[in-house]
């Protein structure tokens, strides 16, 4: 993967998570893919994604189903996380991993 700068999002979304981000790249678990990259605030596991924390590739706001482009299987589906109204992406268990992107600018 190129290698790109992420400016981190500092928002009442991530100071509703502690203050604490840093950017992941995640990959599709059934074909090793690199999928997009994304900012993580706070701890816990990655259950969902929200629109606003990827930052690449652009995701279409009509998308409602989060595809891997080189085997086409269903990573995630679209749904507005209630709590915050917020846009995300639910993903299916074990239907990514991540890797820790390095050089970040917090
Ligand atoms: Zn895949």
């Amino acid at each position: 993967m190129k290698r790109t700068e992420f400016k981190l999002k500092n928002d009442k979304y991530r100071k509703a998570r502690g203050g604490y981000a840093r950017v992941l790249h995640v990959y599709c678990s059934s074909c090793k893919s690199y999928l997009l990259s994304y900012q993580k605030d706070g701890p816990g596991p990655l259950k969902r994604l929200y629109l606003d924390r990827i930052f690449t590739p652009n995701i279409p706001s009509q998308t409602r189903e989060l595809i891997c482009k080189n085997c086409k299987i269903v990573i995630g589906t679209f749904y507005i996380y209630e709590k915050e109204k917020r846009p995300s992406f639910r993903l299916y268990q074990s239907a990514v991993f991540k890797k820790l992107a390095k050089n970040i600018k917090k």
